[in-house]
């Protein structure tokens, strides 16, 4: 059979979403061409684990050619999507043009620093595996150099670390990093009193896990408060040099860590697309998940915009990435079939986070669950997602070896 005249699909990204479609469209009568700027799907939900030494890189993420090397009819590019004309129908990647006949903009979304620029420049991040080394190379950096300083003002500056957003990400850097602190640290750093070092969590509102029903809000508070974090709501922070947190109320905090994890927005590359956009800059997409005026492009996860039944905006998670992959590979099915289109409906299958060892929330089937029962749930869950027997391994058995014998494996500060 000559497969070049069959449908050509882009897919833009090889993350939650984009990867969902392509494994869906695996036995279609399509042709596929899979770009992500990685050659790696990576699984943001543990980043935060490389992060704080827990895990090394190759463990949340893995090479893309692997997960598709039986795929037929799918190829992949690793290169930089910079343009796209939908009117003619072709990406931009490199100086190279990609045709297509459908187009899965899959293109996720980036850190929002709201436009406070020196929050931009001094603060750390996490969003990719390089961001989330250069934290984890900058947290045991403090450690070794508050270990050697004399003057008290600049060591308690060294040991304080500022986390900024009460949401999921910053729930679960506060409680990983206060356990590493009194857990790990504690028994390595002998020259140092520990309990000079402190976890703040900076709010804006006036709850932590807004989006999660009241119990669990009050649980993640009091199960950060257990671990010595600290956590003040109605924190509005204006500054940041990089030595000092400056905040709306007059408030200063000497630091030489911050960590913002306030906000998410689409993807660079969406900001060129000359497109209808909402919420966090995103795609604005019709039910069918199809781009007004242009059925044959597709929107997914973190890139696009779309309300569920009340109105609401679809919230930037993993979850709703890969039902919308789901569905709209469904619908390019259809599509090549002459079929009508699907609306997408949202299943939300609940909520989880973690709040370091032993302790995490989770909403599931309406019931609220707390302390070391979400947190298996969590593990659980986790262990299951990851993509490759041998990183599932890997990963439980570090997460066993963390938990029995208190000692975070990846302590590494490497020359990045
Ligand atoms: C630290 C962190 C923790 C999170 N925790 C959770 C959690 O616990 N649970 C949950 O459900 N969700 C969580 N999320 C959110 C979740 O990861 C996202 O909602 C999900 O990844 C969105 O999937 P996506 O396919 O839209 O985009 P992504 O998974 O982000 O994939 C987008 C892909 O597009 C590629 N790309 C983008 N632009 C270009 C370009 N111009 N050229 C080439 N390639 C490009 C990127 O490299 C990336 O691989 C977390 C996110 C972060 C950052």
């Amino acid at each position: 059979m000559n497969t070049n005249t069959l449908p050509h699909i882009v897919i833009l990204g090889a993350g939650f979403g984009g990867l969902t479609a392509a494994k869906r469209l695996k036995s279609a009568p399509v042709r596929i061409t899979l770009i992500d700027r990685h050659n790696y799907h990576l699984f943001q939900p543990l980043l935060y684990q490389v992060a704080i030494a827990g895990l090394i890189p190759s463990q949340v993420a893995y090479p893309v050619r692997t997960i598709f090397r039986r795929q037929k009819n799918l190829t992949f590019q690793m290169g930089e999507v910079t343009a796209i004309d939908f009117d003619s129908r072709y990406v931009k990647m490199d100086g190279s043009v990609i045709a297509y006949d459908y187009l899965i903009l899959a293109a996720g979304g980036q850190t929002n620093f709201f436009g406070i620029e020196s929050v931009e420049k001094n603060a750390f991040y996490i969003k990719d595996i390089e961001s989330a080394i250069k934290m984890r190379n900058h947290l045991l950096s403090m450690f070794e150099r508050a270990s050697r300083e004399a003057d008290s003002d600049k060591r308690r500056a060294m040991l304080t670390f500022v986390i900024v957003g009460g949401g999921p990400t910053g729930v679960e850097i506060a409680g990983a990093l206060a356990e590493l602190i009194s857990h790990v640290l504690k028994k390595e750093y002998r020259e140092l009193d520990v309990r000079e070092a402190r976890v703040l969590l900076l709010e804006a509102g006036n709850a932590l896990i807004a989006s999660y029903p009241d119990e669990l809000r009050l649980a993640t508070h009091r199960l950060l408060r257990k671990k010595n974090v600290e956590v003040t709501f109605n924190a509005q922070l204006i500054d940041y040099n990089g030595q000092r947190v400056a905040l709306a109320d007059g408030t200063q905090i000497e630091s030489n860590t911050l960590i913002w994890t306030a906000g998410v927005k689409a993807a660079e590359v969406v900001e060129t697309l000359g497109v209808q956009r909402a919420g966090s800059g995103q795609v604005r997409s019709e039910a069918t998940l199809q781009l007004p005026n242009h059925p044959e492009v597709y929107v997914v996860g973190d890139a696009a915009y779309l309300e569920d039944g009340n109105g609401l905006p679809l919230p930037m998670l993993s979850t709703v990435a890969i039902q919308q992959g789901n569905v709209v590979a469904e619908n390019i099915r259809r599509a090549v079939k002459g079929l009508t289109q699907k609306p997408f409906h949202y299943k939300d299958p609940g909520l989880l986070a973690t709040i370091g060892r032993n302790a995490a929330v989770a909403r599931i089937w309406g019931l609220s669950f707390s302390g070391f029962i979400a947190w298996m749930i969590w593990v659980g869950l986790h262990i299951y997602r990851i993509i490759g027997f041998r990183n599932q391994l890997v990963v439980l058995i570090n997460w066993a070896w963390e938990y029995f014998f208190y000692d975070n494996q990846v302590r590494l500060i490497t020359g990045e």
